[in-house]
């Protein structure tokens, strides 16, 4: 089964074996890979030692995300939220929940958040402590140029949070070029090519140490997490850690190593886009993003305008041909979304096209074209 989801992604099998072995935790074994991830992860986030420090929390995006918000945002204080797609409507509840305030920036639908906007709103509102991007929107496709929207943040001289969980592992993240991150977070199983279980994130030391006491959360403060790094070694865990999903990540970074970084990862998924995007149109289909916005992770085509589109239908046609599809959208329109991340190729992306074609003529859909956003 070919899986075309933006996460859990395809893995390689060596990743899935590294994950079927008992480990015990507090093993010396175990516990040198386990600061052993940390130390790739730093240094795949242009991270510097002494200024920076990655820092692991079990579970899901979510979690990290909270966390971050929490950690570094103290209650009440305000976050300006470019409204990118799904994944900043997550953000603003994450924050909204936690008694943090977040101020969201409408932007135009499916488009990147221009750093003017950002730069304005800010000017606007000295209040404003804290910008939260989401690097790479999943919900509709697009991905921001991190470089640019810091920079004006920078400029400000306010801080920010970057939601890199659908990014991290082959779009640039250089933490050190750009001081007014706080914190980036993301998981194993994106771009990083591996297991679901277990999240990071890369964050400053001096706000780390600032921020001590506000995350009103013990299981989600990272500044506890830094404490018991720093308190015990680099190499124990506060609780019980997905000690397997972590033995998969050390895998899973050794192919992304292989493969030339996310430099060379970058390339492969823009490759994948392509093929899917381009072919996609090919079929008739439309796009719900334009080409100068579409980012190279995700990309969402909208409804065919035909009565026999039914989403479900259409997934079912599919996995019967062997590939596996999200049977959800998160855009404001119906349609499809399609993952070009994880161990694939632009070969299979090709067959995935031939079969889209297949699986919409055993749905019985003739026009294609949808009704763009
Ligand atoms: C996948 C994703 C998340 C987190 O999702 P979880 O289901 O909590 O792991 C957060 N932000 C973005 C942009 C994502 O793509």
């Amino acid at each position: 089964m070919l899986l075309l989801i933006p996460g859990p992604v395809m893995t390689r099998p060596e990743v899935r074996a590294a994950a079927g072995v008992d480990i015990a935790p507090w093993d010396f074994d175990f516990l040198d890979i386990y600061a052993t991830v940390r130390a790739r992860l730093l240094k795949l986030a242009h991270g510097t030692g002494g200024t920076h420090t990655v820092l692991p929390l079990p579970g899901c995006g979510h979690f990290i995300t909270e966390a971050a918000i929490r950690s570094f945002i103290p209650p009440g204080g305000r976050l300006l939220i470019p409204m990118t797609g799904s994944y900043s409507d997550r953000m603003v509840r994450l924050a909204r929940e936690a008694g943090r305030d977040p101020v969201p920036l409408p932007i135009v639908q499916m488009e990147k958040a221009p750093p003017a906007v950002v730069a304005a709103a800010l000017e606007r509102d000295p209040t404003i402590m804290h910008v939260g991007l989401v690097q790479s929107e999943t919900g509709s496709g697009i991905a921001h140029d991190i470089d640019a929207i810091g920079a004006a943040v920078h400029a400000a001289g306010r801080r920010m949070i970057v939601d890199a969980v659908s990014a991290f592992g082959a779009l640039p993240l250089d933490m050190t070029a750009h001081p007014e991150i706080d914190a980036a977070v993301f998981t194993a199983n994106k771009c990083l090519e591996g297991l679901p279980g277990i999240a990071y994130v890369i964050a400053r030391i001096d706000r780390l140490e600032q921020c001590a006491g506000v995350a009103g959360s013990w299981s989600f403060d990272l500044s506890d997490i830094y404490t018991q790094v720093v308190s015990r070694g680099d190499g124990r865990p506060r609780f019980t850690p997905p000690a397997q999903i972590i033995n998969a990540l050390h895998t899973a970074l050794d192919f992304l190593e292989q493969e030339g970084g996310p430099a060379a990862r970058l390339v492969r998924y823009t490759a994948n886009m392509r093929t899917l995007y381009d072919g996609m149109i090919q079929l008739g289909l439309t796009p719900f993003v334009q080409p100068d916005h579409q980012g190279p992770i995700i990309v969402n085509m909208c409804a065919p305008a035909d009565p026999a589109w039914n989403l479900q239908h259409f997934v079912d046609a599919l996995k019967r041909r062997g590939v596996l599809i999200s049977n959800f959208y998160n855009t404001p329109k119906p349609g499809f979304r399609i993952g070009c991340i994880g161990a694939i190729t632009p070969p299979e992306m090709a067959g995935a096209v031939a079969t889209m074609d297949q699986a919409l003529n055993d749905i019985g859909v003739k026009t294609r074209a949808g009704e763009t956003p």
